[in-house]
């Protein structure tokens, strides 16, 4: 048995009935990721020591018979922006390089208090900046579908290495679609909760009122089983919410009758690919079949998401990046004085990408330009709020393509950020939001090789459970999500 190949729900089983260890799916996992590492390149560490050592304190545990979960000795990854005590976090930024957190995040310790076993650090767009994964400091990550091509971002690790079989399930983090457009182009499932759902407490902020961590997998069970063990209040972190976790695998039915799924029809305008047009309205015909009344709905204010979105997150990440400035931790670069420290720091530190956020949060939140744009982009946040809220009195939930377009060419758009942020477009109005999303594979094009196609699942806020019942009927219906990539070796 090749065990790198189970789910999470595969792999409980087994642990369950003792016919496998965590000690041995730990190594089969170790020995894939090695593997595939030199053609994927999804991990920026990989925390072996810690994960045997984990892996043997899971089985120890069953032995015991302690209180096991059905996370108990299941290996995972987590994006690079997620802190993790003892093993080094980097956001895939040279001004992180070396630096080693003191402090797990709360959703590193709900894991570790469930028995996972974490293995490594996924790649990612430096501070989740980007939209393919290229811009990390160190390497780009590879589409396991297609190595030409990029797998998304900015938690593009995290989705190559679930796709590739090199971890079972991993964490990413969604400030404007990178969990969702990596799942996407990965062929992955992958969910961005509420705001507020998840802790933030550990996550190295991006925009702080737009971050939100969530599991990425196989198929809709399990995520929501990751989801389980992820969810409920924090007191560490002041935006999170204190509403009760319900109970996610009571959600699912075998059929969508009684539900009411909404088309926005702004996402089927000019500009989305018909390779990726088809796979959604069939998906669409097969959601009516479970018995889901399906029906047009209008989300206005779409054309202002992708700068209403930019401008919020420029401002708030320029705010948020001012802690990196060499004094307590990270690279440090002497210079004469105070100022010089600071600035040939981080010069030295930043990517292309983060600078010119940072000099462009800086702009809209000076005199004289606060009211004009940091201001006036959250009153039309608010407009887009709105537009989900009056469709979400009509329907139970969205859907709609991930991206308008498969996975682009590594290198396609890396020299052109406009390019870039515009593939954007069909996810960042959530953020704003604050509303849950699921992605997950709905069909492939005709490409050689092929390309998945992903499908957004929108919902009400804290109606995660809708969104896992009709994933999960979806998957039930379809096999989109059990196709796996060949992974080609370049030698
Ligand atoms: N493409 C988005 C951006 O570049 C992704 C942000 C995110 O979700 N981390 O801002």
């Amino acid at each position: 048995m090749n065990l790198h190949t189970l789910s999470v729900r595969q792999a409980a089983a087994l642990l369950e009935t003792g016919e496998i260890t965590s000690v041995a799916l730990t190594g089969a996992i170790l020995e894939r990721i090695r593997a595939l590492e030199p053609t994927v390149r999804a991990h920026i560490t990989i925390s072996e020591d810690l994960a045997f050592q984990q892996a043997e304190a899971a089985d120890a545990r069953r032995r015991a018979g302690q209180r096991v979960t059905p996370l108990t000795g299941i290996p995972y990854a987590v994006k690079d922006c997620i802190s993790t005590k003892g093993v080094r976090t980097t956001c895939a930024s040279k001004i992180l390089a070396n630096y080693v957190p003191r402090y797990n995040a709360t959703v590193i310790e709900r894991l570790e208090d469930a028995g996972a076993v974490l293995v490594g650090k996924h790649n990612m767009d430096e501070f989740g900046m980007g939209s393919s994964c290229e811009n990390s400091a160190f390497f780009p990550t590879h589409n396991p579908w297609d190595v030409t091509r990029v797998p998304g971002g900015s938690s593009g690790g995290s989705a190559a290495a679930v796709a590739a079989e090199m971890t079972p399930f991993a964490l990413g983090e969604d400030t404007g679609g990178s969990i969702r457009m990596p799942a996407g182009f990965c062929g992955v499932t992958g969910l961005k909760p509420t705001y507020g759902r998840v802790s933030r407490y550990g996550l190295i902020a991006l925009a702080s009122s737009f971050d939100t961590i969530g599991p990425l997998a196989r198929d809709v069970a399990d995520v929501a089983l990751v989801m389980q063990t992820l969810a409920g209040h924090d007191p560490r972190d002041s935006t999170s919410l204190r509403a009760p976790v319900p109970d996610y695998t009571q959600a699912y039915t075998p059929d969508l009758k009684g539900l009411t799924l909404g088309v926005p029809v702004e996402y089927f305008t000019a500009g989305i690919a018909p390779s990726v047009e088809t796979p959604i309205r069939e998906a669409l015909r097969v959601l009516r079949d479970l018995g889901a009344a399906v029906r047009e709905v209008s989300l206005p204010h779409t054309r202002y998401a992708i700068p209403v979105y930019y401008l919020i997150l420029f401002a708030e990440a320029s705010s948020n990046l001012a802690r990196f400035d060499g004094t307590r931790f990270g690279l440090s670069e002497t210079g004469a004085d105070m100022l010089a420290h600071y600035t040939r720091t981080r010069a030295a530190g930043f990517g292309a990408e983060v600078k010119r956020r940072i000099m462009l949060g800086t702009f809209a939140l000076s005199s004289g330009y606060y009211d004009a744009y940091y201001l006036r982009a959250q009153k039309v946040r608010m407009l887009l709020r709105r537009d989900f809220e009056h469709a979400f009195a009509q329907v139970d939930a969205l859907v709609a393509p991930v991206c308008p377009t498969p996975a682009f060419r590594l290198g396609e758009k890396i020299a052109d950020p406009l390019t870039m942020y515009l593939s954007d477009v069909h996810v960042v109005a959530v953020n704003p939001a604050g509303v849950p999303a699921l992605a997950l594979p709905c069909g492939f094009t005709a490409d050689t090789p092929p390309l998945p196609v992903g499908m957004q699942i929108i919902g009400r806020p804290l109606e995660e459970v809708t969104l896992f019942r009709i994933g999960y009927a979806y998957q039930q219906a379809t096999s989109w999500h059990l196709a796996r990539p060949n992974v080609k070796y370049e030698g």
